[in-house]
């Protein structure tokens, strides 16, 4: 039965182009293949009719260094870039892309379990310290009740880093520290939630531990894609997401799985992969009623001891084109083909600065450290590095700025 369905599965690859299919013929021993297998970021601009996803969060909320909770990057031919969810752990894989952070500054948030939303943390810092000039924005629905909404949530993250943004706002730029919170009706069905420059978002009610996750819909030159965030099957997502170019949808771990490798109980087991999670078998009973141009599974720790069960499982009931989704998997769609590579990226990456500059510093805010805590500054410890900051004031022009001179002259008293 495993050859057979490894058979059926690799013919399947060739069927839909999956990217470790021929990169063209390569002429010459010193040639260049002429198609990549693979996406490099930072090397390829999109076509004007072209969206890009790219795959930073794939996983569950219990952290795995492989695969990032849920977090799909989402690039428009115009320019755009759009995060739909930011869950724990993607961070790291948003930043192997290498994008200036002023064009990481829109989030899209499905619903407010840590797994999709937990690594705002280092998007809203991260951003800040290395360039982001203005604030984050932030789309997300309301709850049954206001301290159930997206609103709320973002009102207190800010009070959860208080400290984090009153020591940084004195010291760099504040506008980045801010937060834009865009909140919606949880219950809008095909309701515009974002419209500009050519691209219309879209919000959906989606079903699952409680009232106010959503599913989105992103539109781009007579193109969509469809992103469930987490939901059972619904209603709505089957209604709207008839022949979308694109459908990433959840499929969570076969409840087997969830007892042998999550050491959940078999009773709560099947109803988390099957009651308030979508299971391989709904996934595809999905997939083959929308028929999108291509369906993308997501949610689970995609490995040799469970991506066979998930696939069989999906397998029951849908048969079209397929990815199951690992972080940093890249897909390309125009109206011609979808292509799904993944991204070679490297581990050791830094911002790139963008155009934008940041606003600078704001005067006259008080200064969050006290003269007691400052005056314990050890004056050695400080000019043992004078020699260093002289060349470096001297290379950048920075004689009229040395704050030295006055911070030594309250040491030496
Ligand atoms: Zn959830
Ligand atoms: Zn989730």
């Amino acid at each position: 039965m495993r050859i057979l369905t490894l058979l059926f599965t690799s013919a399947f690859m060739c069927w839909t182009g999956y990217s470790f299919g021929a990169g063209g013929v390569v002429t010459s021993p010193t040639g260049t293949a002429p198609d990549r297998y693979a996406y490099y970021p930072g090397t390829e601009e999109l076509a004007k009719e072209e969206i890009r996803v790219i795959a930073c969060g794939t996983g569950l909320p219990a952290a795995r260094r492989s695969q990032a909770a849920t977090c799909f990057l989402i690039e428009t031919g115009n320019g755009d870039k759009f995060l739909f969810d930011i869950g724990t752990g993607s961070m790291a894989n948003i930043a192997a892309l290498m994008i200036p952070y002023q064009y990481l500054d829109k989030v899209f948030l499905s619903h407010l379990h840590t797994d999709h939303m937990g690594d705002i943390l280092g998007l809203w810092a991260g951003g800040w310290t290395a360039g982001r000039p203005n604030a984050l924005q932030v789309w997300g629905p309301s709850g049954q009740t206001p301290e159930m909404g997206t609103a709320y949530a973002m009102e207190h993250f800010l009070k959860f880093v208080n400290w984090d943004k009153v020591t940084r706002e004195y010291k760099i730029t504040p506008v980045p520290g801010q937060i834009e919170t865009h909140e919606f009706d949880y219950k809008g069905v095909d309701q515009i939630v974002y419209q500009e420059n050519g691209v219309t978002i879209r919000s959906y009610p989606a079903i699952h531990t409680g009232d106010g996750p959503v599913s989105y819909k992103l539109e781009y030159a007579g193109m969509s894609v469809l992103f469930s965030g987490d939901t059972v099957p619904n209603k709505w997502y089957v209604e709207h997401g008839k022949g979308v170019d694109l459908a990433l949808h959840e499929a969570f771990q076969a409840p087997e799985q969830l007892v042998k490798f999550y050491n959940q109980p078999p009773q709560l087991a099947w109803r988390a992969c099957c009651e308030f999670h979508t299971s391989p078998q709904s996934f595809g009973k999905i997939m083959s009623t929308i028929q999108p141009r291509h369906a993308v599974a997501f949610h689970f720790f995609n490995e040799e001891g469970t991506r066979y069960g998930i696939y069989e499982g999906i397998r029951e009931t849908y048969d079209g084109p397929l990815s199951m989704a690992i972080d940093m998997m890249v897909w390309n769609i125009t109206k011609d083909k979808i292509t799904e590579r993944m991204a070679v990226s490297v581990d050791e990456a830094w911002s790139v600065p963008g155009t934008a500059l940041q606003p600078p510093p704001e005067k006259g805010r008080p200064n969050p450290s006290s003269e007691w805590i400052e005056n314990g500054r050890w004056l050695d410890g400080f000019k043992a590095q004078d020699a260093m900051l002289d060349d470096y004031m001297k290379e950048y022009g920075l004689e009229k700025q040395d704050w030295r001179p006055a911070m030594y002259k309250e040491l030496e008293k």
